[in-house]
């Protein structure tokens, strides 16, 4: 895709909280977050707290641009299912946007790629925005399985949807083994990886669906690394788990600042 294709976007950077953060502690970090980085231009901001620090979050970004996000929903609308949340309960709570698949899910909770299909089906029909996370682990990468994984899991939690349904639909590339390890995917890692997720959204849908596609870096993203990440052509945004907690680091992510956006060979 080509360097124009990227400017369409609007940049979006995402705080996953994971289980962290009580109200008054989610409360003072958003006071925090609007004075460091309001006014926001040109990029979109999402908070993803715990179900438990939804409604903190909701109150305290009333006014401002930043968008609320859950971390997980069940799939189902209603019913006996003790202890989970439906998308409506979510965007009843304010949400706009659910994190979908996440590798914590994948691997400690068993979601497998027809459940996580399930769920963005759900997300999208009550009018949620998914962040549709896929991401190999170390071994596949070392095994040379990268692109078989991601395409597998790509096909797999989009399969059934037409262009139209998926919609403002977000992916989030996270290889596993970047995810709280300190470990950063090279900026030319994970754009090989984006430029190929584009591809398949191309077979699978259109180009141009492709070209609008947000797809997000995730993997211990820091002050540190985002602005070469964000240069990168097929990358539109970052997922960001333990640089999000503290609100100066996540101000400085959100602060990125691209001066040389590299084009993409893809
Ligand atoms: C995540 O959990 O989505 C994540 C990217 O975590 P971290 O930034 O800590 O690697």
């Amino acid at each position: 895709m080509s360097e124009s294709s990227k400017q369409t976007r609007t940049p979006l950077i995402a705080a996953n909280w994971k289980m962290h953060k009580i109200p008054p502690e989610a409360a003072d970090f958003v006071s925090a977050l609007k004075a460091a980085v309001l006014p926001l231009e040109g990029r979109e901001v999402v908070i993803c707290p715990s179900f438990t620090s939804l409604e903190a979050v909701r109150q305290a970004i009333q006014g401002t641009p930043f968008r609320l996000g859950a971390q997980n929903m069940h799939e189902q609308a209603s019913g006996a299912f003790t202890g989970e949340v439906s998308a409506s309960m979510l965007l009843a709570a304010g949400c706009r946007y659910v994190i979908l698949g996440h590798s914590e899910r994948r691997q400690f909770f068993g979601e497998t790629h027809e459940w996580v299909n399930r769920k963005v089906r759900a997300a999208l029909a009550a009018g949620l925005i998914p962040i549709f996370c896929v991401g190999e682990k170390l071994p596949e990468r070392e095994a040379g399985q990268t692109m078989n994984v991601i395409r597998q899991q790509v096909r797999g939690g989009l399969q059934g949807f037409s262009s139209k349904e998926i919609g403002p639909l977000v992916i989030a590339y996270e290889p596993v083994w970047a995810i709280g390890t300190g470990k950063t995917a090279t900026p030319a890692q994970a754009q090989e990886v984006h430029a190929f997720i584009r591809q398949i959204i191309v077979e699978l849908f259109d180009a141009s669906r492709a070209a609008s596609l947000r797809i997000l870096y995730g993997g211990s993203i820091k002050p540190d690394n985002i602005d070469d990440l964000m240069a990168q052509a097929d990358i539109d945004g970052g997922l960001v788990g333990g640089a999000s907690l503290e609100s100066a680091s996540f101000a400085r992510i959100v602060s990125f600042q691209v001066s040389t956006p590299h084009v993409s060979t893809s």
